[in-house]
């Protein structure tokens, strides 16, 4: 990080700055131009507030250097970290796919899309129980009995489980869920985030709606900076001018989210586009690019779900993606 000071900063305000990076385990390197000294500091400077300095009078600007998370960083851990979800590996080479109903409704249709995704090479099942919903009025989520109802579609398939938490207090509903999804609203709820650190199971970070992935990588470091290591990213569409699909899926930041990090990067084509006949293409393209995974929306009657259906393949449709996707991979 460096720091530039104001020109009329006085040796002794120079003098108190450098102690106070030195109480912070850094080396400090004063370089004195004619009218602008500045400082270069060496070291872990993750935890300086760049804000703080700024608000200082003598300071005049501060630049970092390096990037403001560690544990997520690849420069401090060049090899992919490989999550395990209750005996199903994803990232360092390992690929995945998520698939399930955007929620779950009956006993009948979590058991019926379950069995279908499982025979089609599905390796994780999805299914939302408490759904971040734009409408008050549209449907919420069957909650603890949608969680129950996973948990015995997991039992007849064997296939582990993920599902959203949207407030800390349903925590302890989530004790057999294997990957707990934080959802694009709640990227930045930075209580939940922490309290997830705090445990020994992995979590599907999705992008917020409108964060950059350094934002992203932030909201990581919340989970990992509590010990909790075992994260998975998702990009899930950001919003942009563009109207004609749901969001706008942004597959350049699975090579740089690769570049940034050594966390897993999944896809998900389904909340990206909003669009049934769109999730192939974007699929096949998240494949090629070098996503560990896919997320994807499978219901047995789309056209009656009760969220996000016009985004939802069928069991069929969704055979056919998982082939391609398989030739995909094999082309590669
Ligand atoms: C979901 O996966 O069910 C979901 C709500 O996705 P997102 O948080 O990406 O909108
Ligand atoms: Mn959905």
């Amino acid at each position: 990080m460096i720091a530039i000071l104001k020109p009329g900063a006085s040796d002794a305000q120079i003098e108190k700055l450098s102690q106070w990076f030195e109480n912070r385990g850094l080396q400090v390197h004063l370089s004195r131009g004619e009218s602008h000294t500045i400082i270069g500091l060496i070291g872990d400077t993750t935890k300086i507030d760049t804000d703080l300095l700024m608000g200082l009078d003598m300071i005049e600007s501060v630049k970092r250097i390096s990037e403001p998370y560690k544990s997520a960083n690849r420069k401090f851990h060049p090899e992919d970290t490989v999550v395990d979800v209750s005996g199903v590996k994803i990232g360092g080479g390992h690929f995945q796919i998520i698939a399930g109903p955007c929620s779950v409704e009956t006993p009948e249709q979590i058991s019926t899309v379950a069995a279908a995704v499982k025979a089609s090479g599905a390796t994780l099942l999805r299914g939302g129980a408490f759904k971040p919903r734009t409408s008050p009025y549209s449907f919420q989520g069957l909650q603890g009995e949608g969680i129950k109802l996973l948990e015995h579609a997991k039992e007849q398939t064997g296939l582990p489980i993920v599902t959203e938490i949207m407030d800390l207090h349903q925590l302890p509903l989530f004790e057999n869920v294997d990957l707990i999804q934080v959802g694009a609203r709640n990227m930045q709820n930075f209580e939940l985030l922490k309290e997830l650190g705090h445990l020994r199971k992995p979590i599907l970070l999705k992008r917020g709606l409108a964060n950059t992935l350094q934002e992203l990588l932030m909201s990581a470091e919340y989970i990992m900076s509590g010990g909790n290591e075992q994260v998975i990213l998702c990009e899930r569409g950001i919003r942009t001018f563009e109207t004609a699909l749901r969001n706008t899926l942004d597959l350049s930041a699975v090579p740089m989210l690769h570049e940034m990090t050594h966390l897993p990067v999944v896809v998900d084509p389904s909340h990206a586009t909003g669009i049934a006949r769109m999730v192939k293409p974007m699929a096949l393209a998240a494949a090629a690019c070098g996503a560990d995974g896919l997320m994807i929306e499978v219901h047995n009657d789309p056209s009656k779900a009760l969220c996000d259906g016009p985004q939802s393949l069928t069991p069929e449709q969704f055979d056919d993606v998982a082939r391609c996707v398989r030739a995909v991979r094999g082309a590669l």
